[in-house]
């Protein structure tokens, strides 16, 4: 299962330096890539990219493996999941694997009963007469039908257990559409369809799976919301989601900047007419998950807000989050009363570009939005001021711009600059600096150990598994201590006997020698290939490893026959003695030889 085609095919499409370089910056270093290790801690990069044997290891941490196994730690995804992935980035079909885990089995359901249902809902909106006011809706909010395949959009009859039944139908376990929060169960017994005559409107995750809906009523009515989400579930995590990022994503890093609005009506709107990097925050205070998904896409943003929301303190303080993951953020807002879905209905997508270009650096806003609360005049207003601003300043990670940004705020209040420093340096900020949050779980971790010539040698084998005819017959599976090594060297020997070696190391990632813990395998793979990479030049580098291998075995054997001979002499048995001596004796006189 390892070694399936659409595997290879994967790698050999994919750029593992594109990749890992999709989530965190790295930046050349000779023939590879550094970067800050996302899986702990650091201030100083010890992740190392090698592009041409397509791995990566961690020299802080110890972390390594190919990109598949890049993508299971960052993204938490199993190994089918992952490659599943993985085939969609490289547009190969992803190979089926057997013996899916109990949990991705749970959630296997859960997204195919939200598959089904969005299918359902849609295939209602289309063709159901009782669908009619909702298509009238729909058209008048100036969606037409074209818009409605492009984001799924469907309709939930005014019924009570219309979902409930089909899903019966379809043989969906009766649990699933209530784990799903599609229904919701009823005191006595039995449940009941959670969303009735609404306009429906799908919730993706970041790969374009349906996790949850958003409903919205077709007539306002004053004892039910307006609009209506899916409960969080195993799949829907709200604060986690960002409403079409799945269809904005190529966008955004094309054009290298991402607009951020509010509810699923603002981003269908300017989605549908040809804003394209826009994504919603589903709410208006963004949070750490959401920031990190833009950033892995860009590190511009421009957050677009009603009139209504903008200048909240909440609001603001949020947006402190991208200065800390050192992006660059503006505010664009648009004028009071309207959202950017009733003002591209109203005064076209001019006017909403206009105010996109109208956008101000966070700095500048936030500031702006102060002024106007507090009277930068009056002592009071200047210290409410600089309450706000200084933890934003403290959050920018370029000094420069620190810089900059404190001797405007001095200007404006006018108050020293010296003055606004010895503050700067006074505010502790409340959160926690921006980490992904796997690290902040992780311990430090002791410096790596040395590698043994065992393990260098095992790392020169698996770069080039045709190496192995030049060390076969000059060493044994005994000479060797270390069970992975010796399993690695055994599966390649017998490779080369039935004829079937492997030309990459690729293969060896997923499959550890038995015994091996877990996740530690790739990790000592990728460090012996690592250091194997580092050596020039390695037909010579070869023959000394196997040398040195051999004296220590020898350095073994001779210290083992002195504590017998030692006990022999200690028993007063002189044959026994005599024996050691000679053959102590023998072993340096081989020894010696070899070493000549
Ligand atoms: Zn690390």
């Amino acid at each position: 299962m390892i070694s399936h085609p659409a595997l290879q095919e994967i790698q050999d499409r994919l750029s593992i330096v594109d990749l890992i370089g999709g989530y965190l910056s790295l930046k050349k270093a000779g023939r590879n890539f550094k970067g800050l290790c996302p899986f702990h801690p650091e201030k100083t990069p010890s992740f190392v990219v090698y592009p041409d044997k397509q791995f990566f290891i961690c020299y802080g941490c110890g972390v390594g493996g190919d990109l598949i196994t890049f993508v299971m730690k960052h993204e938490h995804l199993e190994f089918p999941e992952a490659v599943e992935l993985l085939a969609r980035k490289a547009g190969v079909e992803a190979p089926r694997f057997g013996g899916r885990s109990a949990s991705s089995e749970a959630s296997g359901g859960l997204y195919r009963v939200h598959e089904w249902a969005a299918r359902l809902y849609h295939e209602l909106l289309i063709q159901s007469p009782e669908a009619k006011e909702a298509r009238a809706y729909l058209e008048k909010r100036g969606l037409d039908p074209a818009t409605w395949e492009t984001f799924q959009l469907g309709y939930a009859p005014d019924r009570w257990d219309h979902l409930s039944r089909g899903a019966e139908k379809e043989g969906f376990n009766p649990g699933l559409l209530e784990q799903a929060g599609l229904s919701i169960r009823k005191e006595g017994g039995g449940s009941y369809d959670r969303f009735r005559n609404r306009v429906i409107f799908p919730i993706w995750d970041a790969r374009g799976r349906v996790i949850a809906f958003s409903g919205r009523l077709i007539e306002d009515d004053p004892k039910s919301p307006k609009y209506m989400n899916s409960p969080e579930t195993e799949l829907y995590v709200k604060g986690k989601v960002l409403y079409g990022l799945h269809l904005a994503a190529p966008q955004i890093r094309e054009q290298d900047f991402c607009i951020v609005v509010e509810g699923n009506m603002d981003w269908v709107t300017p989605t549908s007419r040809g804003f394209r990097n826009v994504v919603a925050s589903m709410g208006t205070a963004l949070t750490e998950a959401q920031v990190k998904l833009i950033r892995r896409l860009t590190r511009n943003v421009v957050i677009v807000y009603d009139g209504d929301s903008a200048g909240q303190a909440a609001t603001l303080r949020g947006l402190d989050l991208f200065l800390q993951a050192e992006m660059r953020v503006r505010v664009a807002v648009l004028p009071a009363g309207t959202d950017p879905d009733s003002l591209i209905r109203k005064q076209g997508v001019e006017a909403f570009a206009g105010v996109l270009k109208e956008c101000k650096e966070l700095f500048d806003y936030k500031l702006g939005g102060l002024t106007r609360q507090w009277n930068p005049k009056e002592l009071e207003g200047r210290i409410g001021i600089c309450q706000e601003m200084l933890p934003t300043i403290k959050r920018v990670p370029n000094a420069i711009q620190r810089g900059e940004y404190i001797r405007r705020l001095a200007e404006i209040l006018g108050i020293p600059e010296g003055l606004l420093w010895k503050e700067l340096e006074r505010v502790k900020l409340q959160t926690a600096d921006w980490k992904p949050s796997a690290m902040l779980k992780m311990p430090a971790l002791p410096r790596l150990a040395p590698l043994s010539p065992e393990e260098v040698l095992a790392g020169l084998l698996l770069e080039d598994p045709s190496r192995i005819g030049q060390v076969e017959g000059r060493i044994e599976l005994e000479d060797c201590r270390d069970p992975e090594v010796r399993r690695v060297i055994e599966r390649l020997l017998e490779g080369l006997r039935e004829g079937n070696l492997p030309d990459n190391p690729r293969e060896f990632w997923k499959q550890p020698p038995p015994g091996s813990g877990e996740g530690a395998w790739e990790g000592r793979m990728a460090r012996w290939l690592a250091e194997a990479d580092s050596i020039e030049d390695k037909e010579r580098a070869m023959d000394e490893l196997v040398a040195r291998i051999h004296a220590s075995r020898h350095q073994e054997s001779v210290e083992g026959l002195r504590v017998s001979l030692r006990q022999a002499e200690e028993l007063g048995n002189e044959p026994e003695s005599n024996r050691l001596i000679a053959e102590i004796n023998r072993l340096v006189k081989v020894q010696a030889a070899r070493q000549a």
